[in-house]
């Protein structure tokens, strides 16, 4: 059944049939409310919106995990409920995804025997498989720690490509599953995308195409403290949050916002991400979520159309066409057919994917891959059935629209420069090479596009008329020729003063009708020197710590950025 698109019910759309028979326990009267958050330290719930109610008034009160009408369904931790319990709005709890659990051990096992991805593995056979990995493919494949938790657990990335390792101007590609520690179906299908890679290298020419030319990172578990809550050998505890009770895809950065759009410190998964983000600077990525049926992309902080919304309509398309031809209805067509605008099903701030296409230039969004989180295990090889031709498919999308790499015109060293399209680039869609290599890799929708490329020290150069085709690469090799004295016109329309320009005396003053938000200080090697975020009008930088040199500085609040180039003495 396919419930459309409903505008008027505060633009929501559907959750999922499946959640909502589970609505049996109506409970509109008092309970002992600490006893019930004691297991797992956050509570399902549900309530319905009266006609002075929006869904963004609570936005950042608790998680809405989904709205079907004027209906939200909520996730949050004791003190968040207590809050919501003194509006006194009537409400409804739900059973939590993995109370629902009666899978036997042969289903959550610590097995080498395996020949399907029916199961789900336990979490030190999750560590075995992925050193397996490496182990059994060492020249396509490595296992990278991006973090370990208090915990002792650890955040695991496979990293698959041909000459693993070796820096390269490949496009970077990152998949992850699972910051939802109880939406698991993305576990187990991206361990099985992983061993597909692996398995077909060599032999399906498609496969060995990928991995050849891209650089493809794959990261199953971002949320292993919220999965194994009751321990390493069950899933039976998992939960949505982390081991402080906090919503990991409610935690990041966000454009409008701030930087702490939850009021809450960020976390260590959080942090350990957005380092890893950070120093890969992924072109392109999806983070895997379950509990709906759908491909939602950016914005989810905003109404307002992505610069590339095009692009993003007809990749989301392309993901979810593919998908409907290979499984029965209703799978994946709720919504438009299996994709929505995140600010049109609800509005979140703190998402990692508003965080990684605003401030990582990288091209991410959410996929909801199974209205049950956590699917009895013999599904779990039908939904790969359904998906992987499409996570294949968005893989090879990164090697499209326009690409190459950026050099200084004497000195042929690689540059770390702005790609920006004139008439088209908007809060942030731009994007920059990256060093060491020098490669960028814009994606467009089909058209024509006029290009500027600049670097602090260099001559802008604009290229006319850059034609852009569905599922192909338009290769641009640029050069940029070195300035004399360096400094550029400032782009002052936000009405901030950057004085004194050169600093000579270590301070660097910053003077501004509105709070500016981030700001950033680049050295004239594309390195990230300083990075912080103020409330403050009138800010002055202590800059005797740095070396001598040209500098870019950055200034970017939700609405928009300067960039200024100044010199320190
Ligand atoms: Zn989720």
């Amino acid at each position: 059944m396919n419930l459309g698109f409903n505008m008027k019910a505060y633009k929501l759309q559907k959750l999922n049939l499946i959640l909502f028979s589970f609505i049996i326990s109506v409970s509109l009267y008092s309970q002992d409310i600490d006893s019930i958050f004691r297991v797992r330290g956050e509570k399902y719930f549900g309530f319905v919106l009266t006609s002075e109610m929006r869904p963004d008034d609570f936005t950042n009160m608790f998680s809405i995990d989904g709205a079907k009408g004027d209906t939200i369904i909520a996730n949050a931790g004791l003190e968040q409920f207590k809050k919501f319990l003194e509006l006194g709005i009537p409400y409804f709890f739900l059973p939590h995804p993995s109370e629902q659990i009666d899978f036997d051990a042969v289903n959550i096992h610590h097995s080498n025997q395996h020949t399907n991805w029916n199961f789900y593995p336990d979490y030190d056979f999750y560590l075995e498989i992925m050193s397996d990995f490496s182990v059994n493919y060492p020249e396509i494949c490595q296992i990278h720690e991006i973090g370990t938790l208090v915990s002792g657990r650890k955040l695991l990335a496979a990293r698959i490509s041909k000459n693993v390792g070796s820096e390269s101007d490949k496009p970077r590609f990152l998949y992850t599953a699972t910051i939802h520690g109880d939406e698991l179906t993305g576990y187990v299908l991206s361990l099985q995308l992983i061993d597909h890679l692996l398995t077909n290298y060599g032999t399906d020419a498609y496969i060995t195409r990928l991995v050849d030319s891209i650089d493809i990172w794959i990261n199953p578990l971002a949320n292993p403290d919220g999965t194994f809550h009751f321990g390493n050998n069950t899933i039976n505890g998992a939960k949505r949050y982390n081991s402080q009770n906090i919503d990991l895809n409610r935690n990041y950065p966000d454009p409008e916002a701030g930087p702490h759009p939850d009021n809450k410190p960020w976390q260590e998964e959080t942090v350990f991400f957005m380092d890893f983000a950070e120093s890969m600077k992924f072109n392109m990525s999806a983070n895997w979520h379950g509990g709906a049926e759908v491909c939602n992309y950016p914005w989810d902080t905003w109404y307002e159309l992505s610069a590339d919304n095009p692009w993003w309509v007809y990749t989301m398309r392309e993901f979810a066409d593919t998908v409907i031809s290979r499984s029965p209805s209703p799978y994946f067509r709720s919504f438009d057919n299996g994709i929505v605008r995140g600010s049109m099903w609800y509005s979140i701030t703190g998402g990692r994917q508003d965080y990684m296409n605003y401030f990582q230039g990288c091209r991410e969004f959410t996929l909801e891959l199974s209205n049950n989180k956590i699917p009895p295990p013999n599904r779990l090889p039908l939904y790969w059935e359904y998906n992987y031709p499409s996570f294949l498919n968005y893989i090879e999308q990164s090697l499209y629209g326009v690409r190459g790499i950026v050099r200084d015109s004497i000195s042929n060293e690689p540059l770390r420069a702005k790609v920006f399209i004139t008439n088209h680039d908007i809060d942030s869609s731009f994007v920059y090479s990256h060093l060491p290599a020098g490669d960028y890799h814009r994606y467009l929708y089909e058209g024509s596009y006029d290009i500027v490329f600049s670097a602090p020290g260099h001559n802008s150069k604009t290229f006319y008329n850059v034609n852009v085709g569905k599922r192909r690469t338009t290769w641009l090799n640029v050069e940029l020729s070195p300035v004399e004295d360096g400094i550029g016109a400032e782009n002052n329309s936000l009405n901030i003063r950057i004085y004194p320009n050169p600093v000579t005396e270590g301070s660097l003053f910053i003077s501004s009708e509105r709070k500016p938000g981030f700001i950033e200080l680049i050295n004239s090697a594309g390195i990230r020197v300083f990075n912080d975020y103020s409330e403050e009008t009138e800010i002055c930088l202590d800059t005797s710590e740095l070396a001598s040199g040209l500098y870019l500085i950055r200034i970017h609040n939700g609405k928009g950025y300067i960039t200024k180039k100044i010199i320190i003495f």
